[in-house]
């Protein structure tokens, strides 16, 4: 099933919830939040139901996200629902890692086959400041029990100009000894971001340039078939690494990535305005088929290209004003699954 520029509907990120336990200043910036209400979110069963259906429509990855995923009660039940549904090529979670060493042998049992874990600065003072929260060593044992159980993994650090971006090489020797393929991600001015300026943004130029500078020359990998956000970079000495250049040089054009939050809403782009609202669907009684043909009818008429529209924009500023996101939840990131 195609979208009007011949996208295809593959990716599905599913938030399982909107609540986090780091308050990130890229994502989470601000004291106080409006939640989703919990009769809102859905139950496992609904989402089961809801998986089915974009199954049947041709998608075969699933990412489960949020918020941060491992505080949804009991994810392992939700992943065992899933894991073995026909169609079913990938079953990813992306994950700050604190509850990760706790989690993970359940959740590789229930059959999740690959974890990515969140980790942007190596030095505690600055996860404290940046995330609000001194986890740094529960994420670094999530890091090991994801290499314990998965072997080699993805890292993702999202790199911001006076924060973090004098850290690119020691994060890629991390990798190295961790064995976790480092991806930097591009500072984006997605909902939430309400501290997000234009010259914070560390562009992928300048993230090769700096990185060219310390390891010497650095070689493009080649995935044309790829449909993965990132694009792979080895050093001489055969490390790889990737750079997700979402706000400089986005990839709406192969983008196959939809998302459903927490309480059934789903959206076609990370900054669309309004999302489908299954949940309502669902809960009002449509069948199988039913939601099918919402699901496909709004896929078949998707032309958006979110991030391409923001880098037109000549003069720049977050995406969405404070007042905005306090009166609708479904504007921030951590609502829509990062
Ligand atoms: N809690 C999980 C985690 O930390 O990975 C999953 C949700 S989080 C919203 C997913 C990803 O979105 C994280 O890797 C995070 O760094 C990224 N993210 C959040 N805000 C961002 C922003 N403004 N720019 C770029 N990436 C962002």
């Amino acid at each position: 099933m195609l979208d009007l520029l011949n996208r295809p509907l593959r990716n599905l990120r599913l938030s399982v919830t909107d609540r986090c336990n780091l308050r990130c200043e890229y994502c989470m910036p601000e004291d106080d939040y409006a939640w989703l209400p919990r009769e809102d979110v859905l139950r496992f069963e609904e989402i089961s139901a809801l998986v089915d259906v974009f199954l049947g429509l041709g998608v075969t990855r699933l990412r489960l996200t949020g918020g941060e995923p491992l505080l949804r009660r009991d994810i392992p039940t939700l992943v065992r629902m899933v894991a073995s549904k026909p169609g079913l090529e990938d079953l990813a979670l992306t994950t700050n890692g604190i509850l990760l060493a706790d989690q993970i042998e359940a959740l590789d049992a229930a059959g999740l086959r690959r974890v990515t874990v969140s980790l942007d600065t190596l030095r505690r003072d600055r996860f404290l400041a940046l995330a609000r929260f001194d986890e740094l060593e529960r994420v670094k044992q999530g890091i090991d029990a994801a290499h314990r159980v998965y072997g080699r993994f993805k890292i993702d650090a999202v790199v911001i100009r006076g924060v973090n971006d004098d850290e690119l090489a020691d994060l890629v020797e991390y990798g190295k000894r961790v064995d976790a393929e480092i991806r930097f991600i591009e500072y984006m001015d997605v909902g939430g971001a309400t501290k997000w300026s234009a010259s914070r943004v560390v562009s992928r130029e300048e993230m090769l340039d700096r990185l060219g500078k310390r390891y010497g020359a650095i070689q493009p990998i080649s995935e044309p078939e790829s449909s993965a956000p990132a694009d792979r970079f080895a050093l001489s000495d055969g490390t790889t690494f990737g750079i997700i250049s979402s706000t400089t040089e986005p990839f709406c054009r192969s983008c196959d990535r939809s998302r459903l939050t927490a309480d059934g809403l789903w959206y076609l782009c990370l900054y669309a305005a309004r999302g489908l609202d299954l949940r309502a669907a669902l809960r009002g009684g449509a069948s199988p088929d039913q939601l099918r043909t919402l699901v496909a009818g709004a896929w078949r008429a998707r032309d958006d290209r979110g991030a391409e529209t923001r880098l037109a924009l000549g003069d720049r500023r977050a995406f969405v004003p404070i007042k905005s996101l306090r009166q609708d939840p479904h504007l921030e990131m951590h609502t829509r699954g990062g």
